[in-house]
């Protein structure tokens, strides 16, 4: 393999900037060709019989079954549309627990009677796959010697066609189900979600007197950030290959602190990728809106337009899935992990998420009147008060090893879960939770700052960059969600918790009205108290100070700052109590979860430990060695020239010293780790063996990058092999 001047050598001199752009879309206006690739409303009706478009559309909306007759007539239309932009095959498209999306594709070969070849997709083959799945996770869910999971078909979600040179593949969103009709996946919970969230929400609306309203939906905005580098480094760094991460790598003289890459100009190599990406995505339909430089050097962020939530993970995962394919045609690697470079910025997704109705109107957005902001404020307070209950659910729906590096490093917020209002709002709810007065008439809600809301603007509310969960005008970010997650947990989470206290709301209003009260005292009656139960979650302060760690304690906050810890909180009562009374996930399936993520965790740390031990031993090591003995050989020669002053020969002896005194040092680090990594190794149970990993492994590889840093500043750089951190963020 090339060595790291030659690297820099080819990336400066021969990359050829180079479109990969399909011709059919290239320099087209976006809307010309917007959603060409997906099994959208236009193309529903240009392939399915007019009747059948209709039911479809209206099952799409409401719920309920596809007949048989029904699936038959839109896998017939599916297929021709697919036929017709050059497809083949057919796949179950579905989300594993292992957080990646999979797939397994049929041809539509099919034979007639006759023998004679046909192109045939069936309603069966629509609605429903049985992919050899035995070795997905499911955490023992579907034990393994037992019948395979299945998949169906979520209509939702609209198919669409992935494209390589040579044809196209037809993709079925799809859910993966256990035969005993037991989640397997992330979408089903998100789905069950949305449903249960609708109902509650609805009938909140309904005794705001919204008899109109037919549906809720929880929208949601994900924000995307990413790493890029030249496809050379990536291939020399075992770490970043098998880990995602760069286990070592001294930092350099220049990270971001000059804060010039934020917002600056994107280089022309960047920009022609990002153009790829975005023409594939908009074939797709996916509404992507910017695109920018990020704070740290060769970090960027791309952002959809905000969808419901189940279309939205799914166009999530398709950005990142896209962002990866295209990169490798840029010669790119593409690093979705949440800290690929220790001492710079990590990277993260911040998801906006609110409400909207089928009206059209946001139900997070305050209105203009004292009644639109009654409701305005149940729902905030529906809200604040789940997020209060039930931050450590939060944490843990975005817990994982690689978000680890990332909560609480002065980059992201702390693993401490807070709410930030805004000042305006902040002061409409202590001038509520002041109020002395009994009475509610449409006047008192005005004095008390209630018909002030709609003069919130973004600007002011945006301002706290710091928050977890902040409150931007008429959406709430939850800002903590790693980069290379699904947001699925999250939101199924958010929805969740959210619908199991609008629930508790609602019940209170209901029987509040049914004692005479009007709307007004009704709904205040309820939402006073949890202004000021909520109190300790609101936060308008400096997240990454230090001495918000010390409040948020004294507030009786959770703050679990590592995966392991935090995941055991799926197992608290409460919280398998409100999956279990909401029926989003039974005891089973969280039960199922928990050990999928614990496993997933201990993996990935032993995967980076292994990794660890190997480059120190055969990177690092030897030219470690080899740049002592060259020490040693210079100190040997210089003493022997005659007349040599002793005083050099000394200073250059200590200096060699010092320099073989890392080399031992990293070779007892090394010993450290592996000692440790076995025993973690050998541990059975679950648990324990992942706080080994958390506890003593983990810890031990940070010990030993520390030394191999230090050996990189004080090798010479010619004999290094790694790639350096200057030249992967920076030259590109
Ligand atoms: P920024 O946070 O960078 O200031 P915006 O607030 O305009 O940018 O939007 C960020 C993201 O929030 C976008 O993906 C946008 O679509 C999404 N968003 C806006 N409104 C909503 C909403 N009602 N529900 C969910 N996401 C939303
Ligand atoms: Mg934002």
């Amino acid at each position: 393999m090339a060595g790291r001047k030659e690297t820099i050598l080819e990336i400066t001199e021969n990359r050829k900037l180079s479109s990969t752009i399909d011709n059919d879309v290239i320099k087209k206006p976006v809307a010309d060709y917007y959603g060409m690739n997906c099994f959208n409303d236009e193309a529903m009706r240009k392939f399915l019989p007019y009747n059948a478009y209709l039911k479809l559309k209206k099952i799409i909306k409401e719920g309920e079954n596809i007949d048989g007759l029904l699936a038959e007539e839109v896998a017939h239309g599916m297929k021709e549309w697919a036929i017709s932009k050059g497809a083949s095959h057919y796949t179950h498209w579905f989300q594993p627990l292992t957080g990646l999306t999979a797939e397994k594709h049929d041809s539509f070969l099919s034979f007639s009677k006759d023998g004679l070849p046909i192109n045939r997709f069936s309603g069966k083959n629509l609605s429903q796959g049985e992919p050899d799945a035995s070795s997905f996770p499911s955490g023992g869910l579907r034990a393994t010697f037992e019948a395979r999971g299945y998949t169906a078909w979520d209509p939702t979600s609209p198919a669409f066609l992935v494209e390589t040179s040579n044809g196209a593949t037809l993709c079925i969103p799809s859910v993966f189900l256990s035969y005993t009709g037991e989640a397997l996946d992330k979408k089903t919970p998100l789905l069950r979600s949305m449903e249960k969230l609708n109902d509650v929400a609805l009938r909140m609306l309904h005794l705001f007197g919204n008899k109109n309203v037919t549906e809720v939906n929880s929208t949601v905005g994900p924000e995307q950030e990413y790493f890029l580098i030249d496809k050379l480094y990536f291939n020399q760094r075992p770490d970043l290959m098998l880990t995602g991460r760069t286990l070592f790598g001294a930092k350099p003289p220049k990270g971001q602190e000059m804060e010039d890459h934020y917002f600056g100009s994107i280089r022309e190599r960047v920009l022609i990728f990002m153009q790829d990406v975005e023409a594939r995505l908009f074939k797709l339909g996916i509404p992507i809106k910017t695109r920018h430089n990020e704070v740290a050097p060769a970090q960027f962020e791309i952002a959809a337009i905000f969808e419901g939530s189940n279309v939205a993970t799914d166009h999530n995962q398709l950005i990142m899935e896209t962002l990866r394919k295209v990169a490798n045609r840029h010669n790119l690697a593409l690093l979705l992990h949440e800290k690929p470079f220790a001492g710079i910025n990590g990277s993260g997704k911040h998801n906006n998420w609110s409400l909207s109705d089928s009206e059209g109107s946001n139900l997070l957005e305050p209105g203009r009147t004292p009644h639109d902001n009654l409701q305005f404020l149940t729902f905030l307070m529906a809200t604040i008060k789940a997020v209060y209950k039930y931050s450590d659910l939060l944490r843990a729906a975005i817990a994982s090893a690689g978000n680890d590096h990332r909560l609480g490093a002065n980059e992201a917020p702390p693993a401490i879960i807070s709410v930030f209002l805004g000042e305006q709002l902040s002061k409409i709810l202590d001038n509520l939770e002041g109020n002395k007065k009994t009475d509610y008439s449409d006047k008192d809600l005005i004095d008390l700052g209630i018909s002030n809301l709609p003069l919130i603007s973004k600007d002011n509310t945006d301002r706290n960059r710091t928050s977890p969960f902040a409150f931007t005008g008429n959406k709430f970010e939850f800002r903590a969600v790693g980069s290379a997650d699904s947001v699925s947990p999250a939101n199924f989470i958010i929805n969740t918790i959210v619908c199991s206290e609008l629930d508790d709301f609602a019940n209170k209003i209901s029987s509040n009205l049914k004692k005479g009260m009007d709307l007004n005292k009704a709904v205040l009656e309820v939402i006073i108290p949890v202004i000021k139960e909520t109190k300790p979650i609101r936060f308008e302060g400096n997240n990454y100070d230090p001495a918000w760690e010390k409040e948020a304690e004294k507030r009786g906050l959770p703050n679990k700052k590592t995966t392991p810890e935090s995941l055991k909180d799926y197992l608290a009562p409460k919280n398998i109590e409100v999956f279990t009374k909401t029926k989003i996930l039974n005891e089973r399936e969280i039960e199922a979860r928990y050990q999928i993520l614990l496993e997933k965790y201990s993996k990935t740390i032993n995967i980076e430990a292994e990794t660890a031990l190997s480059m120190a031993r055969t990177m690092i090591l030897p030219v470690a060695i080899k740049y002592q003995s060259i020490l040693s050989d210079a100190v040997g020669s210089l003493s022997k020239v005659k007349g040599a002053d002793p005083k050099v020969v000394a200073h250059q002896v200590k200096s060699m010293n010092s320099y073989s005194g890392l080399v031992v040092d990293l070779d007892k680090k090394i010993s450290t780790l592996a000692v440790k990594l076995k025993k973690a190794v050998d541990i059975k149970d679950e648990v324990k063996k992942a706080d080994a990993y958390c506890k003593d492994v983990l810890p031990a590889t940070f010990a030993l990058r520390e030394v191999a840093d230090s050996i990189e500043l004080q090798t010479d750089d010619s004999l290094w092999v790694l790639p350096k951190y200057q030249e992967m963020l920076f030259i590109y």
